[in-house]
């Protein structure tokens, strides 16, 4: 009796433990604004990739999640850090693995819209369960959604994302396409990079072969940040920089990781600066690392002349060329005012 009642309590706690852990943030991230997260797998890893840069420790894959939280708790959750925190502009479908992984997220979704609140609804994903007619649908119902494309080379593929057996990286690809084409909302294709694994110029090539047929509002390029799952290295941000520059220019590329700065801003003249972005459009970021103050007074007259615009793309700022804009953009941006 007394083991059944400290059970009972044990288990109770581990309960309030694990619900407790359900929603995280805010987050402030200048791409998404005021995030909230949502861990839909707050008790352990459960995913159908074990990728050799995972923040989290190595772990079996699986296909469907082994433990899953109700959706009443999820929602109950997510409403109790709502009345402590105001001003969220997103709320984040993530997990301890792989979201689309947990089996309620259709209801969790519908029931979350039926909250009737204004602010976005964001999925981080894999890519790998788009084959998964429901899941496909589920995810069209986000505002925006972050699809992760590491490589197009099934051995490249299967060595940095280390994937469930029967996942086919030709498979993710055709869906990642086809999603791109219907979904209605904000699509970021993200791509991390490894040292020796996808940074080569063939396994570059591929990717902008088929990055080419995604219609996506921003490219993010990234390389690992924090203590990998296994012994991997990272990119520095000058390695980054070169591959940005062998995508095709109508690419949105956006280097989202400034891991190992060593890079000194350098002075540009106007010429050089336009070469520059004639190559790439650069973001607010990647102008504070590389140009020096004087040729941040040259872009400026550019500016003026209407020469270089400032765009928008889903809360990144890049500067382009203002003939490029129509030129080699595949989709229409939202200019912003330039003085
Ligand atoms: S998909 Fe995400 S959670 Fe899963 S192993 Fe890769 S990095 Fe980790």
């Amino acid at each position: 009796m007394f083991l059944l009642k400290m059970r009972n309590i044990l288990s109770m706690s581990v309960i309030e433990l694990v619900e407790n852990n359900i929603i995280f943030g805010p987050v402030i991230s200048r791409r998404f604004g005021t995030s909230l997260g949502i861990d839909l797998s707050p008790a352990q890893k459960q995913c159908n990739f074990d990728c050799l840069y995972c923040e989290l420790a190595p772990a079996l894959t699986v296909n469907t999640q082994e433990k899953s939280l109700h959706v009443s708790s999820i929602i109950q959750a997510l409403k109790k850090s709502l009345q402590e925190h105001s001003n969220i502009d997103v709320i984040t479908i993530t997990a301890n693995g792989e979201p689309t992984l947990y089996p309620y997220l259709d209801a969790l979704i519908d029931a979350i819209k039926a909250l009737k609140l204004e602010i976005k609804l964001l999925i981080l994903t894999n890519s790998a369960t788009l084959n998964d007619t429901k899941t496909y649908q589920t995810l069209l119902k986000f505002d925006q959604v972050k699809l992760s494309l590491d490589a197009i080379s099934e051995d490249i593929f299967k060595k940095i994302d280390r994937p469930h057996k029967e996942i086919q990286i030709e498979d993710i690809i055709y869906h990642v396409k086809q999603f791109s084409q219907e979904f209605q909302g904000e699509l970021f294709i993200e791509i991390l990079f490894v040292a020796g694994l996808n940074d080569t110029k063939k396994e570059i090539a591929r990717l902008n072969e088929v990055l080419l047929h995604v219609r996506a509002n921003r490219i993010d390029i990234g390389t690992i940040d924090r203590p990998p799952a296994y012994p991997v290295e990272a990119l520095s941000y000058e390695q980054l920089m070169d591959i940005s520059l062998m995508f095709v220019p109508s690419l949105p590329i956006h280097i989202a990781s400034r891991k190992k700065i060593n890079t000194k801003a350098s002075r540009y003249c106007a010429e050089e600066i336009v070469n520059t972005l004639d190559k790439r459009p650069l973001s607010e970021d990647d102008i504070e690392i590389l140009f020096d103050a004087n040729t941040k007074k040259t872009l400026q007259k550019l500016l003026h002349q209407n020469k270089i615009l400032k765009i928008d793309r889903s809360g990144v700022i890049f500067y382009i060329l203002e003939e490029n804009l129509h030129r080699k953009l595949k989709k229409s941006v939202k200019v912003i005012d330039n003085k």
